[in-house]
């Protein structure tokens, strides 16, 4: 298999292990704003995976993380929503392969 590229910026992506996070994920305010422009401009950060209110054993999950993509999230964080968490944003779950 070859490996995944960023079909942004083109860049190697890493298979990473991410964190699995649970709870209520209520959209709206700037997690919304960071949700809507990572889709577009950064959507292979690192942030933790969206795990749901059901919590289970599993704690994390291989998904492919951009570096690019993960530096462009800070960057947005920092000049668009600077009361947001840097990097722990929730996010949808990563589909499983
Ligand atoms: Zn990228």
């Amino acid at each position: 298999m070859p490996p995944a590229r960023c079909s942004i910026h083109g860049t190697r992506m890493e298979a990473k292990l991410l964190i699995i996070e649970y709870g209520l994920y209520r959209p709206g305010g700037e997690d919304q704003r960071y949700w809507n422009a990572r889709e577009k401009g950064f959507p292979f950060t690192d942030d933790p995976l969206l795990g749901g209110c059901i919590v289970s054993e599993c704690k994390e999950a291989g998904a492919y993380v951009c570096r690019e993509c993960c530096a462009e999230a800070q960057k947005w964080i920092t000049a668009n929503a600077p009361s947001l968490k840097p990097r722990t944003v929730l996010r949808p779950p990563y589909p499983k392969p």
